[in-house]
């Protein structure tokens, strides 16, 4: 029991840590320091006084319905995403509502923060995303690492996901029913998630999330607004090219026009731009 509570401490500071790093909307630095004193005030054996020892000793039950003393609002609110995308995953898991579930190793739901102030969203797994179950860990991928870390952030501070949980056989494009069948499963993750700023990476996200047709190549470079259904807040999007795009186009031209639509979504988000 002891162990669960330090490991779940541990789990909720290392997320207000990388909330924190990301510039937290609602976190007060002084949150991560109560968690830590509640942590050690709680795990810490107190010897009672003198008086107390003379006293008989009355213990009263917590009512059930007491939250724990680090269990704040806002923790509450983390883990509660953190439940609703687990059991997402676990629905994920056990489509068959399209053909891809025949052909896939894995599906791929999606990983990351799940209180992330950035998501970045593309297309469908490739073959080592189906082989491991994660998104974008083949060579595209180690791209997207790449310009998250340029932006000054890591993988633990924001969400990636595809608009397909199941590879396309042969890394074909995604088909329409397949995007119709899939796509529910995205908009309730970034229902859940809630982020202030998503990157559509490549054509098909961007063509499913603001339900447009426009090129890319016209789409990006400026901000939009995708409209979450059932929720009333807009979310700030912005569309790049898929890092898999960059790869085959690797020009000076083409990396540019991504880092500066990278640019826009820090100042979007309010961080500092590396390099400025
Ligand atoms: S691609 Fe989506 S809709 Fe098709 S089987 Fe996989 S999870 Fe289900």
């Amino acid at each position: 029991m002891a162990g669960e509570k330090e490991k779940l401490i541990y789990t909720i500071r290392e997320q207000l840590k990388s909330d924190m790093l990301l510039g937290g909307k609602w976190l007060p630095k002084g949150q991560l320091r109560a968690i830590e004193l509640s942590a050690s005030v709680e795990s810490a054996p107190s010897a009672p006084s003198v008086e107390q020892r003379s006293e008989p000793v009355v213990v009263s039950p917590e009512p059930e319905t007491q939250a724990p003393a680090y269990m704040t609002p806002q923790v509450e609110e983390i883990m509660n995403k953190k439940q609703k995308l687990k059991a997402l995953a676990a629905e994920v898991a056990g489509c068959q509502s399209c053909s891809l579930s025949q052909s896939r190793i894995n599906v791929v739901p999606g990983e990351g923060n799940a209180n992330a102030r950035l998501v970045f969203v593309g297309e469908a797994p490739g073959q080592s995303e189906d082989e491991q179950g994660r998104p974008f860990v083949g060579r595209a991928g180690k791209l997207l690492d790449n310009i998250i870390a340029a932006m000054g952030l890591t993988r633990d501070d924001i969400y990636i996901c595809n608009i397909l949980k199941c590879r396309p056989p042969d890394n074909r494009d995604p088909q329409k029913s397949e995007v119709e069948s899939c796509c529910h499963f995205l908009y309730e993750q970034l229902n859940i998630i809630d982020p202030e700023v998503i990157v559509a990476l490549g054509t098909h996200a961007a063509h499913t999330l603001l339900e447009t047709s426009t090129p890319i190549g016209q789409l990006r470079g400026k901000m939009h607004t995708y409209h979450p259904a059932g929720l009333n807040k807009p979310i700030k999007l912005a569309a790049t090219y898929h890092p898999a795009y960059l790869l085959r186009n690797y020009t000076p031209d083409t990396r540019a026009k991504v880092w500066d639509d990278m640019k826009k979504v820090l100042r979007e988000l309010d961080l500092p731009v590396p390099g400025k």
